[in-house]
């Protein structure tokens, strides 16, 4: 029901967009002072003191490595990989692995800091991590991705592996590349199927693990509509990014009676103020790569999309989609985060000022990594979930922390973002402590 692989890219469907949370894209931050603009603004709330806020705030390890392959050409060329370890308070660390000509340092270091937080909001024995290889993937060869991956597990082997860091998929990174990784730390481990989650289902991946963060949200969106007492059935929905996150949100938003009014993709969008018809949608999507020129919409752009009538706006494209700039222009009733960072802090002030409920990242698109934590575990114990279950604990899991975040919101009346990383430092902060600094 995806949309069909990008036949441009070598690892099919990861598209190279400038994308996520690169630096001051759309915003004005990038994603590391945005984490941290939130994670002190929470920090001071709890008084947690300068040193706690210090201690918490500081990467733990920062790998940078040269990555030096020989192209299919006979030319060597060099690269360099991250992989960024923010915090292992609370268990190993996780984080996705990313294949960007933008990959920078100093952003790596910000959304491994929103790993940690995410993990803790939604209660995963787990700690934060985040990398990537500065490269452009669209203009290398299959087997060049390959050898790229396989030369930059021989630099980190040490540092990662199930019981220290675990990577998973991330923009331009898809299950194969995890299966390579897998393959390629085996040989220096044994036999290691939980060094990485994100696998091929054929090759110990979790059943449901592509669905999980649209599904995250959904569950997440439930508890939401039935605190402000609207039903999901008949709710109006625009949704930027048809990639994962947005394309399976907008197929089980539709099953749920949802109206999905607006979608978008880099190339365009499309709208029906009586709801899209989804499953054309896809097939659409399907034939022709884009939800652009789709038959039983009218042409929208994202300006447009992002102002949309509606009651639940899901940006699930880029970091710094808001801004203060357009965030006036917002009508939808509620924000869910499906990207990280999509809200840059100025825009979630002017939401806050307007009554737009923002549901942060932490919480609403920690689906992913929480059926990650559930594909660790089913290779720890060397047994497999069918979907069902899969599906029945991610909602037990995402409603608890929705419920303890929304908890925290009403008792102390805070926003939901604030809430949340409330939740998350005051665990993390906790375990930090027990240890023993
Ligand atoms: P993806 O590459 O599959 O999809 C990205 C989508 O955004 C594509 O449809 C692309 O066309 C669209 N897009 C790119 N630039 C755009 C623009 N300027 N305007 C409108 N649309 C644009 O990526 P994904 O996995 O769906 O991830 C999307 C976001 O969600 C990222 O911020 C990612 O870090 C975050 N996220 C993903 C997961 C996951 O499990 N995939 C989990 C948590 C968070």
């Amino acid at each position: 029901m995806v949309p069909q692989p990008d036949s441009a890219s070598p690892l099919g469907g990861a598209k190279v967009t400038r994308d996520p949370l690169s630096r001051g894209y759309f915003g004005l931050m990038n994603a590391a002072e945005a984490a941290n603009h939130y994670f002190r603004k929470a920090a001071r709330i709890m008084d947690v003191g300068e040193r706690i806020e210090t201690l918490l705030a500081t990467p733990l390890r920062e790998v940078k490595v040269q990555v030096s392959i020989e192209l299919d050409s006979g030319e060597i060329r060099t690269f360099i990989g991250y992989r960024i370890q923010h915090d292992n308070s609370r268990g190993p660390m996780k984080g996705g692995l990313r294949y960007h000509p933008l990959v920078d340092q100093e952003d790596m270091v910000g959304q491994a800091a929103l790993m940690t937080w995410k993990t803790a909001v939604v209660n995963v024995p787990y700690g934060g991590s985040k990398g990537g290889i500065t490269c452009d993937p669209t203009a290398m060869s299959l087997k060049e991705v390959e050898r790229l991956t396989r030369k930059f597990v021989d630099q980190i082997q040490d540092v990662i592996g199930p019981t220290r860091d675990i990577p998973a998929p991330d923009v331009n990174t898809n299950p194969q590349v995890m299966a390579w990784i897998m393959d390629q730390y085996s040989k220096y481990h044994g036999h290691s199927p939980a060094v990485v989650t994100g696998k091929p289902v054929d090759l110990y991946g979790s059943r449901g693990r592509e669905a999980a963060t649209g599904r995250g949200l959904l569950y997440v969106c439930r508890e939401v509509l039935r605190d402000v007492g609207l039903p999901v059935k008949g709710a109006r929905f625009a949704i930027q990014g048809f990639g994962n996150v947005g394309s399976h949100t907008a197929r089980l938003v539709h099953e749920d009676g949802g109206r999905v009014v607006a979608v978008s993709d880099v190339h365009g969008g499309t709208k029906n103020a009586s709801g899209l018809d989804v499953p054309a949608l896809f097939e659409h999507v399907k034939r022709t790569g884009t939800v652009k020129d789709f038959p039983g919409g009218a042409a929208c752009t994202n300006e447009e999309l992002l102002a949309a009538d509606c009651e639940v706006l899901v940006p699930a494209a880029l970091g710094g989609a808001l801004t203060a700039r357009n965030a006036p222009d917002v009508k939808a009733r509620i924000l869910l985060e499906g990207a990280n960072a999509p809200v840059d802090p100025e825009a979630d002030e002017v939401l806050e000022k307007r009554g737009v409920l923002v549901v942060p990242d932490i919480l609403a698109n920690a689906g992913g990594v929480t059926v990650s934590y559930f594909e660790w575990v089913q290779n720890l114990q060397h047994l497999t979930w069918d979907e069902e279950r899969v599906n029945a604990e991610l909602e037990k899991v995402m409603k608890e922390a929705y419920e303890r975040v929304a908890t925290i919101s009403r008792s102390r009346k805070l926003p939901l973002r604030t809430a949340a990383y409330v939740l998350a430092i005051g665990r993390v902060g906790k375990a930090t402590v027990l240890r023993g600094i």
